[in-house]
This record gives C-alpha cells, sequence and structure tokens, in this order.
C-alpha cells in the first residue's frame, strides 16, 4: 500500500502529465511527444491504483489487460488512416461501456448489501449509467454508419423530435427516482438502463453518416464526462481529472469543427443533414470543364516557380501520400517552392491532412493553415488540388443558397492556374456543384489520384 499523501501527489503528477500532453497535442511538432507524456501519466494512474485497492488476487486483472493489450496493438497496427474515425467510433463506445458497468456494478454491490448511497454518490452513479450506455450504444451506431454495415442516411421518422423528449423525461424520472429513494429495487433500474441504451439509438440514427465525425468527437466528449462520474462514483481523483479532460476537449474539437463547416453543434445533431438532395445549390447544367494531359500538366508544375498543393478526402482514398512526397521533392529540385494547404475540415475527421502527409514525411514546415496560405494564392503559378472538393468551392463566398455558405474556403481559384486531380466529376461531402471546376483557368486531370501521381511524377522526370 502506498501512503495516502504519496497516492495523491503521484495522482496530481499524473493529472499533469495529461494537461501538459494535451498541450504538446497542439502542433505536430510536439504531438508525439505529448502522446508520450499522457501516456506516461495514464501508466502511474493505473499502477497506482492497482497497488492501493487492496487487491487479493491480479489474475483476472492481468488476464484483461493482456487481452486487451493485444487487441489495442491488433487495432493500431490493422486500422487503415481512412477507417480511423469509425475506430476511434468504438473506442468511445468501450470508454461509455466500462463508465456503465462500473456504475451499475457499485448500485448492484450497494443493493445486495441492504446499503444506502450517499446522495451525490447516488447522483454519479446514476449519471455514469445514464451517459455511459448513451454513448456506448451511439458510438456502436456511429461505428455501423461509417463501416457502411448500416445505410450512412439519416434515419428520420415522423415525431422524431417529440419521441426522443419524451423517452429522455422518463429516463430523467426513473434515474431521479433511482438515486433519490433510497432503496430502489432492481426492476426500476433495469428499465431505466434499457432506455438510457435505447436513447443512444435514437440520438444517432437520424444523423447522416458523413456528419458522424462531429458525432464522435461529441460522443468522445460523454464517454469522458461518464468517466468522470465514475471517478466521483468510486472516489478516484485521477479519473475525475481525467474524465473531465476527455469530456472538455471532446467539446472544444465539436465547436471547431462545427465553426469550419459554418454549421451550429444543433444543426449537426438534428438537422438530419444529407437527408433529402439539398435545394438551391447551383447547377453546372451548360458548363463544360477543361480537360489536361499528365504530360501537359507535368511540364506547367515543372515549370512553376510556386505551387501550393490543396490535399481533400480523395487524397486519403487513394493512398497517394508518398507519391504527393516524391512530386514535391522533383519540383523543388527544379528550383520551385512548394507548399501544402490544410484546411480545418479538409478530409473526414480533425487532421486528417497532417496524418496523412506526415505519413510520407512530408516536412510539417511545408504545412500551413487556410489563415496563412489564403494570401498566398494570387502569387502562385500552380494550385494542385488532390482530391479536395468543398473546401475549394467558391459557392462558399458567393452563393447564399449554397448549404456551405459562410465556411471558409482556401483561395485555390485565386492562383494563377488551378490542375484538379480527381477521378469524375461526382460531388464531395455536402453533396453540391462545385464551380471552380468550371472555371476557364481550371483544368481537370481525371483518374486516381495515385495512379495520376505516380504518371506525373515519371512525366516531371522527363522535363
Ligand atoms: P470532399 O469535398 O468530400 O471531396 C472529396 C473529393 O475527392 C470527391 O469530390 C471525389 O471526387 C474525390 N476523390 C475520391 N476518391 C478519389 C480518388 N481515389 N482519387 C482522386 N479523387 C478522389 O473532400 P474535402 O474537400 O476534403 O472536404 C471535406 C468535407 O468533409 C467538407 O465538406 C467537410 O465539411 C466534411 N467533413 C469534414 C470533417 C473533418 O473533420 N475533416 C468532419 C465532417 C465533415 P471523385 O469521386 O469524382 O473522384
Amino acid at each position: 500500500m502506498i501512503a495516502p499523501w504519496l497516492e495523491r501527489l503521484l495522482y496530481l503528477a499524473a493529472a499533469v502529465l495529461f494537461i501538459i500532453g494535451l498541450k504538446r497535442l497542439q502542433s505536430p511538432d510536439t504531438a508525439r511527444r505529448g502522446n508520450q507524456l499522457s501516456a506516461l501519466g495514464m501508466l502511474i494512474a493505473i499502477v497506482v491504483t492497482l497497488v492501493n485497492q487492496a487487491i487479493v488476487s491480479y489474475g483476472t486483472i492481468v488476464a484483461g489487460l493482456a487481452v486487451g493489450s493485444a487487441l489495442g496493438l491488433w487495432m493500431a497496427r490493422a486500422v487503415k488512416m481512412t477507417s480511423m474515425p469509425q475506430a476511434v467510433a468504438l473506442l468511445n463506445g468501450l470508454g461509455g461501456g466500462s463508465s456503465l458497468l462500473v456504475a451499475t456494478t457499485e448500485f448492484l454491490h450497494l443493493e445486495q448489501r441492504g446499503l444506502v448511497a450517499t446522495l451525490d454518490v447516488a447522483i454519479s452513479t446514476q449519471l455514469g449509467v445514464l451517459i455511459g450506455a448513451v454513448t456506448l450504444t451511439g458510438s456502436v451506431i456511429a461505428f455501423l454508419k461509417l463501416q457502411e454495415l448500416m445505410s450512412g442516411r439519416p434515419i428520420t421518422f415522423a415525431g422524431q423530435k417529440m419521441v426522443n423528449a419524451l423517452l429522455f423525461a422518463v429516463i430523467v424520472a426513473l434515474g431521479t427516482w433511482v438515486a433519490v429513494v433510497p432503496g430502489v429495487p432492481l426492476p426500476v433500474f433495469l428499465p431505466f438502463v434499457a432506455l438510457a441504451l435505447l436513447l443512444g439509438v435514437l440520438l444517432v440514427i437520424p444523423i447522416g453518416g458523413a456528419d458522424m465525425p462531429v458525432v464522435i468527437s461529441l460522443l468522445n466528449s460523454y464517454s469522458g464526462i461518464a468517466a468522470a462520474m465514475t471517478g466521483f462514483v468510486i472516489r478516484n481523483e485521477v479519473l475525475v481529472i481525467s474524465g473531465a479532460l476527455v469530456g472538455s476537449s471532446g467539446i472544444i474539437l465539436s465547436q471547431i469543427m462545427c465553426k469550419a463547416m459554418n454549421r451550429s453543434l444543433s444543426n449537426v445533431l438534428f438537422g438530419a443533414f444529407g437527408a433529402t438532395v439539398t435545394a438551391g445549390a447551383k447547377s453546372a447544367a451548360g458548363l463544360t470543364v477543361n480537360t489536361t494531359s499528365v504530360e501537359d500538366a507535368a511540364v506547367q508544375l515543372a515549370y512553376a516557380q510556386q505551387v501550393i498543393v490543396v490535399p481533400g478526402y480523395g487524397l486519403a482514398v487513394a493512398q497517394a501520400q508518398h507519391q504527393v512526397r516524391e512530386l514535391m521533392e522533383l519540383i523543388e529540385k527544379r528550383g520551385g517552392v512548394v507548399k501544402f494547404a490544410i484546411h480545418p475540415v479538409a478530409g473526414r475527421m480533425p487532421g486528417h491532412m497532417n496524418v496523412l502527409l506526415a505519413e510520407a514525411n512530408i516536412p510539417y514546415d511545408r504545412l500551413f493553415d487556410m489563415d496563412d496560405v489564403n494570401g498566398e494564392f494570387e502569387r502562385t503559378d500552380v494550385a494542385l488540388v488532390i482530391g479536395a472538393n468543398d473546401v475549394v468551392n467558391p459557392a462558399a463566398r458567393t452563393d447564399p443558397s449554397s448549404p456551405i455558405f459562410g465556411m471558409p474556403i482556401l483561395n485555390a481559384d485565386h492562383a494563377k492556374r488551378i490542375i484538379v486531380l480527381k477521378r469524375g466529376m461526382s460531388a464531395g461531402f455536402a453533396g453540391i456543384e462545385n464551380e471552380l471546376f468550371y472555371d476557364p483557368k481550371t483544368q481537370m486531370l481525371f483518374g486516381d489520384a495515385k495512379g495520376t501521381l505516380t504518371k506525373l511524377v515519371g512525366e516531371v522526370k522527363q522535363v
């Protein structure tokens, strides 16, 4: 056993490590170290907790650790970068599920012994159950939608919001009953758990698959709040602190994503975005696009003094990050400057493009945030748009009827020439036409980004 003062000191050290670790995640240069510091904090917290609980047999704990670590290792290696959002959804669900289990166990423990919890513990227990259950089933639905095991389209029905509100009211009533009235029997507690699980499903089904990253970030926040509640139940300060950190950072991230998409959180949660074909967005009927060839694009890139690459979701789909690095190196060898313009919601998860480009060892100093690079496009010979669509759509500036109106975009259309790499004329996430593709300065280079970039690299070498 550890002396109580030492236990508190070590928990405090763990909490400080979590906070410094989070702070360091702010920049790609320090993120790796930040991750390690947070992991060290977690190790300290786990060891102190395990040593200090007067555990009689460690057998099941060691078995659980072994199975969990093996699964975690396999998942980290096997999951593709494009499947990361659904992997995070599952992990959030597991976090919520653990809080649900711990809080339920505490309730059953007291119930079996005929003991009565103090009001604060009773309230925390029921909140842990409620938020943990919603997080668990909500995350499972988010996973199923993103993995395309169920339709990604919003599932809506008449009176849905009313049904959800009623369900929530019944859950609050049952939860309050269980928390406030001592000795409430199991037949009241079990429906409370079942309805909370159902609420998680009903809250997430009306949300479209493409909005899932925001939902996942929100569920991540919920899993943190559930963990913090569980911390109050089992009186573990470090669990309260780490839960609160996850809870607050998850909600901040959700807000940042919503802001970058120019949507409110309530519009994401209740707007059923993608349920119907968007009205009002301009149609491209009658407009024609200019196409170009690999040879021609290679010449333009080879002689450009400055090229700004705009990566988007399609780059991640094509897994063409290594080919982009090769192209960057070739242009730079010829004296050209290459910059990467990173839109905050390019791709399908926060930091998607940063992670993708880092995987190909593209130096961080070539990556520029939207605000830092937008003024540069005017001086740029070629904006090379690779698998990006919505993040360069000028309708966000000019078309008030567009669903993305008001969203800040990358000024690719201000460049002297724009070369767009995509497979066809399909829309992006927002499902709308992009006038940029019809701009006289724009040349479309159709094909899978990986194949096209491989050919471009070969051609630039010949120029
Ligand atoms: P996007 O608007 O979704 O467009 C991606 C484009 O990539 C598509 O038009 C597609 O056209 C092309 N593409 C797909 N596979 C390709 C391949 N193998 N090779 C070449 N091109 C390919 O992507 P974005 O510009 O990155 O914008 C992201 C969108 O996601 C935004 O609307 C944002 O609001 C939303 N979103 C982002 C987040 C986040 O956290 N990052 C979260 C939620 C929502 P073709 O099929 O014709 O090739």
